[in-house]
């Protein structure tokens, strides 16, 4: 199913991507579409926050990927998934997604989030959910998500 929402604002953005992470759960795949500045960090600092995720999200445009959460789990408390925040703008080929740890990750017990995933398309798993942010205006996105039943409650 494909959903479209828009924001005016950064915060709009974040409050909407709060929602989506709310609904995520270890084993998704988020790929961004979306131009420099579109808002893809931005809206993974949302993500992160309807995981249930405290940490500040940052781009991760120099160490490639940054990982936050999955906190080791407490007894009787299920663990709640990491999130591991690629940025693959500068991947060309396997050998460099590699060292990204992008197959090391455990997906398992993880949501990726990734930037700039149009130069590893190939190595997407089946159920990779596609988001695209685009620039409308100034402060105001169109965000499409290709994704399940779970988030059409959502509304704009
Ligand atoms: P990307 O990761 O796609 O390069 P960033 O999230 O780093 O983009 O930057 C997006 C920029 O656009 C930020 O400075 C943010 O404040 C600004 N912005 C303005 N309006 C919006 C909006 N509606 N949603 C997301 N970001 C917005
Ligand atoms: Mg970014």
């Amino acid at each position: 199913m494909q959903y479209t929402w828009n924001t005016a604002s950064p915060e709009e953005t974040i409050a909407l991507a709060e929602k989506i992470g709310a609904k995520l759960r270890a084993g998704d795949v988020i790929a961004y579409r979306g131009d420099l500045g579109a808002g893809k960090t931005t809206f993974t600092r949302g993500l992160a926050a309807g995981m249930g995720i405290k940490e500040l999200v940052t781009s991760p445009t120099f160490a490639l990927v940054h990982e936050y959460g999955g906190e080791p789990p407490l007894t009787g408390v299920v663990r709640c998934p990491s999130l591991i925040h690629f940025d693959m703008y500068r991947i060309a080929d396997e050998n460099e997604l590699e060292t990204t740890g992008f197959y090391d990750y455990p997906l398992e017990e993880s949501v990726f989030a990734i930037e700039w995933s149009e130069n590893i398309e190939a190595a997407l798993p089946p159920q990779t959910m596609t988001l695209t942010i685009e620039r409308t205006g100034e402060e105001s996105r169109r965000i499409t998500l290709e994704g399940d039943e779970r988030f059409a409650d959502i509304g704009n």
